[in-house]
């Protein structure tokens, strides 16, 4: 980290410029009249209109791209109340600033993607807004509030311990506490990854850690909370950072859909959902890439063919086959689904989850339980009914065993052969 420069800033700063100052029009025309009319300038400029045009869609394409915001970025909260899935922090977080006991150094641990680092962000915001609202937010209007969405604060420090874990990156911060901030109320340091310092670079921490200035703030972030040491641990209060909600970074993917103009179909967003396992980054990167995908356009089919995923059709067509005895109605959608290019291990696993939603599905009760759209949990619904708790039981036993066989099978396609025919003779054979 640059002495006195913010590294957050200074990212932030570095990204505006590109897009604002390199691509202006008259950088623009020079560049085009250079490599589509070299010798002649504009004379030749419908000699060579072609070559104009080719130059023109890639001008075009370059642009968008540029302009493109990846959504993570683009919709990332401002403040507490738009954090996803957190409230046992920010609630936690509001009532310290409201009552004004705030601890000097905070450890944000969890998982990757669930809003740590977006977390500090907004406390190093609302601890040094000379305007709080009565909720305890940011006012947004404040020139420190302004300088921090300009990324031009002076009073936040970013370091990222994945890339700067030695002694002398932590002097180089423990040095600057000591200067008192310009404007202001507090100094935040935000320590990135902090299980990534060496140990010399912990202990010259500590000292500073034990007894900082009163201006100066400590957040320290982590994904790996077991490798902090108990000196650390001890000296920060701890918050532990939830894995999502599915139904909540759908409901987070839905008003970014609807903003953005995408259609989407209820279904694809819980399959996105779903993938992400709870962390809302992965969620939007993925929905990103989907949107381009798709054209804009997230159905369920579209979303589990770019995901390599097995359409849940098959399994529900799979279990009418072992309900109605068909075995050869079995083995032949399995050629089928081994022609598309899926592992017997992805099938297997699959099903059991089938199996599973289904045993929950009986009960209107555990609905819940099921992590998925309304009209898939109603599906689910009418095939338990269909089947009885007694049968799909019997089916959950066959299909978790060889599951769990499976990687020590020698011939793995007749492994899940004997596996279907087991399933498909359960009605029959009990
Ligand atoms: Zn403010």
């Amino acid at each position: 980290m640059c002495c006195g420069a913010p590294s957050g800033s200074t990212r932030l700063n570095a990204v505006s410029h590109f897009s604002a100052g390199s691509f202006c029009p008259r950088f623009l025309c020079k560049v085009w009249l250079a490599a589509a009319c070299p010798a002649g300038g504009r004379m030749r400029f419908f000699g060579c209109l072609k070559k104009n045009v080719y130059l023109c869609i890639v001008f075009i394409v370059f642009i968008r791209m540029e302009n493109f915001i990846v959504s993570a970025r683009k919709y990332r909260p401002t403040d507490f109340g738009s954090v996803v899935g957190q409230q046992h922090i920010t609630t936690t977080l509001k009532n310290a600033i409201r009552s004004g006991q705030l601890a000097q150094a905070f450890l944000f641990c969890g998982p990757r993607g669930v809003g740590k680092t977006t977390c500090a962000r907004i406390l190093a915001k609302t601890i040094n807004c000379t305007n709080l609202t009565a909720d305890t937010e940011a006012c947004n209007q404040c020139e420190s509030c302004r300088s921090f969405a300009e990324g031009g604060s002076m009073n936040i420090f970013e370091l990222d311990a994945a890339s700067h874990n030695t002694v002398d990156d932590i002097r180089e911060l423990t040095q600057q506490v000591y200067i008192p901030p310009q404007t202001g109320r507090y100094k935040v340091y935000i320590i990135d990854e902090v299980h990534m310092l060496s140990t010399q670079a912990f202990n010259a921490f500590l000292k500073t850690l034990e007894e900082p200035p009163a201006y100066a703030k400590f957040i320290l972030a982590t994904t790996e909370k077991h490798k902090i040491l108990p000196t650390i641990l001890s000296r920060c209060q701890v918050f532990d950072f939830k894995r999502i909600q599915t139904e909540d970074i759908v409901s987070h993917l839905k008003a970014i859909a609807e903003k953005e103009g995408v259609a989407y179909e209820d279904e694809a967003l819980h399959i996105i959902a779903r993938k992400a396992e709870g962390g809302l980054r992965d969620a939007l990167s993925t929905f990103d890439q989907l949107v381009s995908f798709t054209r804009g356009n997230l159905t369920r089919q579209l979303c589990n063919e770019n995901l390599n995923l097995l359409d849940a059709d098959y399994y529900f067509r799979l279990t009418d086959y072992f309900r109605n005895g068909d075995l050869s109605g079995a083995l032949l959608l399995y050629q089928e689904v081994i022609e598309k290019g899926f592992e017997g291990q992805h099938f297997i696993t699959g099903l059991s989850e089938h199996l599973r939603n289904l045993m929950v599905a009986i009960d209107p009760a555990t609905h819940k339980l099921m992590e998925m759209g309304e009209a898939l949990r109603t599906r689910f619904g009418q095939q338990a009914a269909a089947c009885g708790l007694a049968l799909l039981l019997r089916w959950l036993d066959i299909s978790s065993d060889y599951e769990y066989r499976y990687k020590d099978a020698g011939n793995k396609r007749l492994f899940v052969e004997v596996a279907l025919m087991k399933l498909a003779t359960a009605v029959t054979n009990p």
